[in-house]
């Protein structure tokens, strides 16, 4: 579990250099999808781009709503969430041939959520031997580059 938990981590240590307020209501609010990276938008919630991945493709399914507990949710947002996770796994699949996937949520800081306010379901394909991702690909400017190469080829297949 340890192992399976720390890519999160990783993620709150790159994304401490926050904008104001919450940078997913803030993207919901934007209409700026591409800049945004937000790749799909439902009726009660979306789906954007990690601009901090664990590894390429990193999503994440977000509820519209400002929430911070998934006890929250209703059955509605619930439902409709878990199609997006499967919309963000087929559109990652038809791309990216990945070798598995972590699904997951962190509650809390102390579980190690980056932004703890706003529930949102992390989406990260998995390649056999990727854990030295972050290493190889640290550089900011690569990842940003790569992002938007990404965020182009899903936003053509998610469906
Ligand atoms: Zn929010
Ligand atoms: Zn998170």
């Amino acid at each position: 579990m340890e192992r399976l938990w720390a890519p999160w981590r990783i993620g709150y240590i790159l994304s401490d250099k926050k904008e104001d307020g919450c940078v997913f209501c803030n993207a919901l609010k934007a209409n700026n999808d591409e800049e945004r990276l937000v790749l799909y938008r439902a009726e009660f919630s979306f789906i954007i781009m990690n601009l901090y991945p664990y590894n390429a493709g990193h999503l994440m399914v977000v509820p519209n709503r400002h929430i911070d507990s998934p006890l929250k949710l209703t059955k509605q947002e619930q439902a409709e969430m878990f199609e997006l996770v499967n919309k963000g796994i087929e559109a990652i699949n038809r791309i990216m041939n990945p070798d598995g996937f972590n699904l997951g949520m962190n509650l809390g800081k102390s579980a190690g959520a980056g932004i703890d306010d706003h529930i949102h379901i992390h989406i990260v394909p998995r390649w056999n031997g990727d854990t030295n991702f972050m290493s190889t690909v640290s550089d900011t400017k690569v990842i940003s580059e790569a992002l938007r190469e990404t965020y182009k080829k899903l936003k053509e297949v998610i469906r």
